[in-house]
């Protein structure tokens, strides 16, 4: 993953007492350009760990070890796990967060590049720090904030967790392969992977109607439909069993 450095002026060194225990996504509200002038300019007082373009370029703005201002501010929050002293007092949220902006605004549909893009960098996020890839670690702005509806209506963060997931498992080589010959035959035109997940880069397409042969599956893919059963070619590239039959 290519991360181009663009280090902002806003932000606080270190984090206090605290480490990166959870993700916040956030919508830039604009283009990834407007946000490196927004995040690099010291007038705007605001910043983001990084910002992801839709063409899956990545911007880091402030070190992971430091404290971006992202998600200082809180209104009725939703989100299970927010941090309150002793005496009941909130304690700010970026001090124990890293942000990621998203480029587009709340009604712009994410691309696939800019879901499989965050998924990745989210990914070795959640390796360095421990973080649990799952939805209470992995949260919307508006779950801090709820006055805004950062990061908008069109993302699904149960997606890009299933991301997240499918990929952790296979860099690591931890997804179990049940070694089976068959044949199926496409349903639809269908993308071949090179790994088990949408998140993963197409390498062949095929038509409907085309007999298929698999070498075998694992039940441990990305999950489509509710269903994360793919077949692996002997070429070792990967498709969908709710593509074929
Ligand atoms: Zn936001």
């Amino acid at each position: 993953m290519n991360i181009t450095s663009l280090l902002s002026p806003n932000f606080t060194q270190g984090r206090r007492t605290y480490r990166p225990e959870a993700i916040v996504i956030h919508i830039m509200d604009g283009t990834l350009k407007g946000t490196d002038s927004w995040f690099l300019s010291p007038l705007s007082q605001v910043s983001a760990h990084y910002g992801v373009g839709k063409s899956g370029e990545v911007h880091q703005y402030v070190e992971e070890i430091d404290t971006a201002w992202h998600a200082g501010r809180i209104h009725d929050p939703t989100w299970p796990l927010i941090k309150k002293t002793s005496d009941g007092q909130y304690i700010n949220p970026n001090y124990y967060t890293i942000g990621i902006e998203h480029e587009g605004n709340e009604m712009s549909e994410w691309t696939d590049t800019m879901y499989a893009t965050s998924a990745e960098l989210i990914r070795k996020m959640c390796q360095r720090w421990s973080i649990p890839a799952d939805r209470l670690h992995i949260i919307g702005h508006h779950e801090i904030y709820s006055l805004k509806n950062c990061p908008g209506f069109k993302v699904d963060l149960d997606k890009l967790i299933a991301l997240v997931n499918g990929s952790t498992q296979a860099v690591n080589g931890q997804i179990s392969k049940t070694e089976k010959f068959g044949k199926v035959t496409t349903l639809t035109r269908l993308n071949l992977r090179a790994g088990p997940g949408k998140v993963y880069k197409i390498t062949n397409m095929v038509n409907a109607g085309i007999q298929l042969a698999y070498d075998g599956f694992t039940m441990q893919g990305e999950t489509v439909n509710g269903n994360g059963k793919w077949y692996y070619t002997e070429e070792g590239n990967w498709f969908w069993s709710g593509g074929v039959k």
